[in-house]
């Protein structure tokens, strides 16, 4: 299975040269290590960042001829396209930035912005409809991890996923291509702690079964983990059959840690 190593650059750099200068680096980085017949180059291993809305064209004209593909953290709810939605950044929009994919439901979004179960299923279906692929986040706060509910919640929000494609069925056949899921317990992001790899690995299959009851789903589903993956733990979770990738934050911002990890997988 394709494993991929996704940046959450979430609001940072702070300025449009800050910007540049990560992706300086990155470039330079991934160009010594194609040369170097690296796993990133074999293709066994995607790479993917997600800078803010502001810098999505910058970053995804710059890394036009690279293989690191761009993706946005959110779409509008409310349309796909135009309206009159001051601050909102439509799907298609985003898809015209250049950005091939986005991340959607991250527990930052879902905590401060309040997003429902009604208002993710429009943006997916959004997304989808400007052929954007989807990062979809999911995880269990400290509270619920402690009180032993994590498969429970992790249902309750994969029946977002299922309630799309009951409404759209036709998703189903492009669904392992077009959605990543990506498990990130809301206690282990940006924290410095972990679940164990077997926590992990059990929850993963968990969401692949999960979704893959949802529809005729031929292809397993890819999922990754999030939360403090590092240069250091990468290879603990790159050793599990059911950890797909990663979904990095903090470790994202540098090349070198993030490229380290994407070496993990
Ligand atoms: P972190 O963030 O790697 O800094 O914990 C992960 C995320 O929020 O996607």
């Amino acid at each position: 299975m394709q494993a991929w190593v996704i940046g959450n650059w979430k609001q940072n750099p702070a300025t449009n040269s800050a910007v540049n200068a990560l992706l300086d680096d990155l470039l330079t980085k991934v160009n010594t290590e194609e040369q170097a017949n690296s796993q990133v180059s074999k293709n066994r291993c995607k790479l993917m960042v997600a800078p803010s809305c502001v810098h999505l064209s910058t970053v995804s004209t710059r890394l036009a001829d690279s293989s690191i593909l761009c993706a946005a953290q959110d779409v509008s709810t409310y349309s796909a396209s135009t309206g009159a939605y001051t601050g909102d950044c439509s799907a298609q929009q985003i898809a015209d930035a250049g950005a091939t994919w986005t991340l959607l439901g991250h527990s930052e979004r879902r905590q401060y912005h309040k997003e429902s179960h009604k208002c993710l299923i429009s943006k997916l279906s959004h997304a989808f409809s400007q052929k954007l692929g989807v990062v979809f986040c999911i995880g269990e706060t400290q509270e619920q991890y402690d009180n032993g509910q994590t498969l429970d919640v992790i249902n309750e929000q994969l029946s977002v996923i299922k309630d799309l494609l009951t409404q759209q069925p036709d998703l189903a056949s492009s669904l392992s291509e077009k959605l990543l899921i990506a498990y990130e317990p809301v206690w282990a992001i940006g924290t410095g702690k972990v679940p164990t790899v077997a926590e992990v690995s059990k929850t993963h299959q968990y969401i692949k079964q999960t979704v893959a009851g949802f529809a005729d789903i031929t292809d397993t589903i890819t999922v990754l983990y999030g939360g403090s993956v590092n240069a250091e733990n990468a290879n603990s979770f790159a050793a599990d059959a059911m950890i797909d990738g990663a979904l990095v934050g903090g470790a994202s911002l540098k090349a070198e840690s993030f490229l380290a990890i994407a070496d993990a997988f």
